[in-house]
């Protein structure tokens, strides 16, 4: 059943919408180079667009996607010709290099630019914040392929296989919106034995952001583990700014550093009331981090809030390179404190919010593992763009009142009418439209 499209009431952003972001992937998806022999029934570029369909509409398995195999909607609003079985899809899938993937984001990113859609995000000075965070998606003890981690039991020998990935995205403290940017598999590499970690991930990933954006200004924000001088010369030298954590314990001549400086009333302070506590910085500028690089001079922000009965509830402390003054150094706590929103925004919406995140799509013997990973936080990204730049997909949203009803809602009306666009199917969910229709089609109910 063919529906009428409704009056328009909302406007949307044509190419940061749904039908112009689909269309946008699919046309960044067609320059990657299929290197198969020729003469397969099923291109590469409708495989990808097959598997982006999959996350795009939180199918729960390759099964529930094969289902829709003879859907009209997947063919016109996911521009798909030949879609390929589940088995295809993963024989396809798996020799693809992840790395192929990688324009793909910046295709959106750059359409993002273009469309002003990333200045709300601007934190300090033109720069934004670009938080990085690992997370681990899979762990078996039987399935397991080339790009896997091993991790063998000291004591039994037992060898339990898992995939990790550094994701990076830019956030603002006031914003719900992450963008994420293309994140770096921590998977064995090519030529080397040595089980790969999130530190060698963060350095590969930060040098590829800064080759895809040379000009783009950025803060880089990460735990404790990444205020080493090795790093924090590394973010120098690509003219990264960054706001890092930093523990006591990894640390102790630094904050012996601002003891010293407590001493000496070097230590600028600041206090205001939150809540019914209080809420304290502390910051010195251009101490050394550590003995052995005296010459690295750094910036020292700490934080406490303390409760009502003046005990300590929260206490962080970073290292940065932006001169802290009282002006700035509230707004670059909230900088440093944003990096939550990478787990809460980023992995747990994966993980809680319908994306099936850890659930194994199909793991492959090289790459399909990381592929399908990627693919589903390219999903992300596009969400997150309609998100906030789409007036329509949030009035949906919030009429629906949440992404896992928003996402059944968005799977049922695919499943059952025809659409000849994502705006119309939006705008059908919006207005409620699909209660006026006669029965559902017959084909696939
Ligand atoms: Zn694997």
């Amino acid at each position: 059943m063919v529906m009428p499209p409704p009056r328009q009431i909302v406007n949307v952003r044509k190419h940061l919408s749904a039908d112009g972001l689909y269309a946008l992937v699919r046309a960044a998806f067609a320059k990657i180079p299929d290197l198969r022999r020729e003469g397969s029934p099923i291109s590469l570029v409708d495989t990808l667009m097959s598997a982006f369909a999959t996350f795009a509409l939180k199918d729960p398995s390759l099964l529930a996607f094969e289902e829709r195999r003879n859907d009209q909607n997947l063919r016109d609003l996911f521009h798909i010709q030949r879609l390929p079985c589940d088995t295809q899809m993963r024989e396809i899938l798996d020799p693809v290099d992840p790395e192929q993937l990688r324009p793909v984001f910046g295709s959106v990113f750059r359409e993002l630019q273009r469309g002003q859609a990333l200045k709300p995000l601007v934190f300090y000075q033109g720069s934004y914040l670009l938080l990085l965070d690992g997370t681990g998606y899979f762990s078996s003890q039987q399935i397991h392929c080339d790009s896997c981690l091993k991790k063998v039991h000291a004591e039994t020998g037992q060898v339990t296989y898992q995939h990790q990935m550094l994701a990076a995205a830019l956030a603002h403290p006031d914003h719900k919106e992450v963008i994420p940017l293309p994140p770096e598999p921590i998977c064995q590499q090519d030529g080397t034995t040595k089980n790969d970690c999130e530190r060698n991930a963060a350095k590969r990933l930060l040098r590829k952001i800064r080759q895809e954006h040379p000009q783009l200004r950025l803060i880089v924000v990460e735990d404790g583990l990444a205020s080493n001088a090795p790093h924090i010369r590394e973010l120098i030298d690509l003219h990264m700014h960054f706001i890092l954590g930093a523990k006591p314990g990894d640390h102790e001549f630094l904050f012996d550093q601002l003891i010293a400086a407590f001493e000496d009333d070097r230590v600028t302070t600041i206090t205001w009331k939150v809540g019914d506590g209080q809420a304290e910085i502390s910051f010195v500028n251009q101490v050394p981090l550590n003995e052995s690089n005296s010459d690295l001079l750094v910036n020292f922000l700490h934080y406490v809030e303390y409760g009502p009965d003046g005990e300590p509830r929260k206490v962080f402390t970073w290292v940065t390179d932006l001169h802290i003054t009282p002006g700035n150094a509230r707004l670059l706590v909230r900088g440093g404190r944003a990096r939550w929103k990478i787990e809460n925004e980023t992995f747990n919406t994966l993980k809680n919010q319908g994306y099936h995140y850890e659930h194994n799509y199909g793991h492959g013997k090289q790459h399909l593992s990381v592929v399908f990973s990627m693919l589903m936080m390219l999903a992300f990204l596009v969400d997150q763009t309609q998100q906030l730049c789409c007036p329509l997909f949030r009035a949906v949203w919030k009429k629906l009142g949440s992404k896992r009803a928003l996402w059944d809602n968005l799977r049922s009306h695919f499943r059952h009418f025809v659409f000849q666009s994502m705006k119309h199917l939006y705008e059908v969910m919006l207005f409620g439209l699909a209660k006026n229709l006669p029965a559902p089609r017959l084909d696939s109910s």
